[in-house]
């Protein structure tokens, strides 16, 4: 038994790797300033004694939760609004400052914490790295095509600047740290307003409105479900031989997201029609994780396929 730290806890990601630290027998420390996360996702979890929720913001000084904290051996960084869409309130279009500042301020204060406490540390960055990609599939070895201004920026310089901090606190002080490069992932508990394609098609399915296609809908989007994602995650933590690595995690199947809309318009039977609607700033024309090294250092592939994890995504929107 461990204790662990979730910064995000209350994130759509974060609540399902607390559950899965605690169904393995873990403490879990799940620090969230509830921005973007939500308290309720995690709901199922708050009667077991091993979870402590504290609303935190990462970015402000962390002596009051200091001594809480001395004893964590795993430090998960997945706080950040991670949704593009600048429709949502949740966005981080609409949250630039914070954004930037969890990824460079939140960071610097976790790895800080991580080099007092000898913990080992992950920060979940993003395919937003690559920007909008010239070559396909992308490997860890790609150095990216990003706006550096644009509107997608503070997302994407941010998590550019948070490997770049967690590289620097490795080399200068040998932190125990990883670095995973999260692709485009889906199911239950992203939040219905958040924006993210997802989450936006099939409650459009559900409710009759129009799916709302951004563009032509030729863009592509490789989609990997939630339980793939935390699974992931926690290997590249304990497993051995990750620290100072890189590694993408998704799922390579990728897709156009007009036959996505395409998908959930069927599995739901609705009869909502699609809509085609001007395309975002920046919007990444494809996206597609070379994800060999992550089936070579952790031993994890994918195994939800998208069929089964659109039926489980759609069932979970059906009960709220
Ligand atoms: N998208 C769409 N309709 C929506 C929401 C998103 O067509 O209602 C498109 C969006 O333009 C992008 C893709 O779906 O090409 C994935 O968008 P998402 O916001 O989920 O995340 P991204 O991969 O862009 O960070």
């Amino acid at each position: 038994m461990a204790r662990a730290l979730i910064a995000g806890g209350a994130g759509f990601i974060g609540s399902h790797l607390s559950e899965n630290l605690l169904s393995i027998g873990h403490e879990v420390f799940s620090l969230d300033n509830l921005i973007t996360g939500e308290k309720n996702n995690l709901d199922n979890l708050t009667s077991n004694p091993a979870l402590e929720f504290i609303e935190k913001d990462i970015t402000a000084d962390l002596s009051d939760v200091k001594d809480k904290l001395k004893d964590v051996e795993f430090i998960f960084h997945l706080a950040s609004p991670a949704s593009p869409n600048k429709k949502s309130a949740r966005s981080y279009v609409n949250h630039p400052i914070e954004t930037l500042l969890v990824n460079s301020l939140g960071t610097y204060n976790l790895l800080s914490l991580a080099k007092d406490t000898g913990a080992k540390f992950l920060f979940a960055s993003s395919s937003e790295v690559y920007g909008d990609p010239s070559i396909s599939p992308q490997s860890e070895t790609y150095f990216g095509n990003v706006n550096p201004v644009g509107v997608r920026s503070s997302y994407d310089e941010g998590k550019r600047f948070g490997e770049a901090l967690t590289m620097g606190f490795i080399r200068k002080h040998g932190v125990n740290a990883r670095i995973v490069r999260i692709f485009n992932t889906y199911g239950p508990k992203m939040q219905k307003d958040d924006g993210r394609v997802i989450s936006n098609f099939i409650n459009q399915a559900l409710s009759g409105n129009p799916i709302t296609v951004y563009g032509d809908g030729k863009q592509t989007r490789s989609l990997c479900f939630v339980s793939d994602m935390a699974e992931g995650i926690m290997k590249a933590m304990l497993a051995e031989g990750t620290k100072g690595e890189v590694i993408n995690l998704g799922n390579p199947n990728e897709k156009a997201i007009l036959e996505v809309a395409e998908m959930i318009k069927e599995m739901t039977g609705s009869n909502s029609q699609i809509s085609f609607e001007d395309l975002p700033e920046d919007d990444p024309k494809k996206r597609n994780p070379d994800i060999s090294k992550a089936k070579n250092l952790l031993s994890w592939n994918p195994k939800v396929d998208l069929k089964e994890g659109l039926e489980r995504t759609i069932e979970y929107f059906r009960t709220l």
